[in-house]
């Protein structure tokens, strides 16, 4: 049987890799802040995380994580812990850069030093690229990050191929664009979005205030994503890959295909407010599957119609409740 650790498996990607890996036969251990495992286990799948092994240990501590990876022998680790939502991001951009970059530091370190052999996965970002100059993004497209939270990705993907060339230990980045599911938490555009749907429809809400609807994203399905991230490490190679559709979509699209799910006209409700308008660029944050369909036969498993009526659907029930 093989064994995981996964870090941040409270969170949307965490969930859903632990099932894949528990579906697999794998046995799964998991990072937690004692704090956050209530509000996580009411979302994500029930009983989940008394099927995985919990451990306390704070991303901040070298010591506890070099005391849990030299107790534990882990085949395969997932980092996807970090801080990564824009608002706490820019609230506290020395935060973000040290607790982002040390983490992958120093879990790259006790790996190295007490058990080379577990492979790596680090969860890289397309906020790596930040400001691209050109799209669809590639493996190859120069990073531009442009926050604190881009930054941080950008360094922690250098420490993996710096891990990676030096002492050749298997570790390998997913650099991965937007990917939703009904468990995305409720700050992200997608989540509000079906959120408003659902009490817009049952009564208890009258309108949605968004940002700019003409923002475009290349937006994703998370599960596809944990999988991907599973392939990866299972590859003869380890190889930093660009995970995404290729395919953009605007706010305004999201809206309208969510509204019309629930029988509704998105015009009547959605109304902008300049406060939640951000820079957006003329170049999208667009990227290009090729490279991870050709190496680990990688595809994408859900539309974005799909998607978003899955979203909005979960959301219904929960408000119908
Ligand atoms: P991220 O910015 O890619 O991490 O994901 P978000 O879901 O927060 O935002 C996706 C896009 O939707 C961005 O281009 C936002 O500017 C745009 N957007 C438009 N209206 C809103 C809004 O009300 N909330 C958020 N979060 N994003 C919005």
């Amino acid at each position: 049987m093989k064994r995981a650790l996964i870090t941040g498996i409270t969170g949307q990607d965490g969930s859903y890799l632990a099932e894949h890996l528990l579906a697999l036969g794998y046995e799964v251990h998991g990072l937690v802040r004692q704090t956050n495992l209530e509000n996580a286990s009411e979302s994500h799948g029930k009983n989940l995380y008394e099927r995985c092994k919990l451990h306390v240990v704070s991303l901040d501590s070298f010591h506890g994580l070099y005391r849990l990876i030299s107790k534990v022998k882990f085949d395969e680790c997932y980092h996807l812990g970090a801080v990564s939502f824009v608002g706490e991001h820019l609230a506290d951009g020395f935060h973000t850069i040290f607790a982002n970059t040390s983490g992958t530091h120093y879990l790259l370190a006790a790996i190295h030093e007490m058990q080379p052999t577990c492979r790596f996965y680090f969860a890289g970002s397309s906020e790596m690229f930040g400001r691209p100059t050109s799209a669809p993004q590639n493996e190859q497209t120069p990073f531009l990050p442009r926050n604190p939270y881009g930054i941080s990705k950008v360094t922690s993907y250098h420490l993996v191929r710096n891990y990676r060339a030096t002492y050749g230990m298997f570790c390998s980045t997913g650099i991965l664009y937007n990917h939703e599911s009904p468990r995305r938490r409720p700050e992200f555009v997608t989540r509000k979005i079906t959120r408003a749907v659902a009490r817009i429809k049952s009564g208890r809400q009258t309108q949605l205030e968004l940002g700019n609807l003409e923002a475009r994203r290349d937006w994703g399905y998370a599960p596809d994503y944990v999988r991907a991230m599973h392939l990866m490490l299972n590859h003869s190679e380890p190889l930093d890959l660009v995970v995404a559709t290729g395919v953009i979509h605007t706010v305004r699209d999201f809206c309208e295909v969510a509204f019309a799910h629930a029988g509704l006209d998105w015009k009547k409700y959605v109304v902008t407010n300049p406060r939640f308008f951000r820079d957006e660029d003329a170049i999208p944050l667009q990227g290009n599957p090729a490279a991870i369909k050709q190496a680990l036969n990688w595809q994408p498993t859900k539309s974005f119609e799909e998607i978003v009526c899955e979203m909005v659907d979960h959301d219904c029930a929960v408000e119908n409740r």
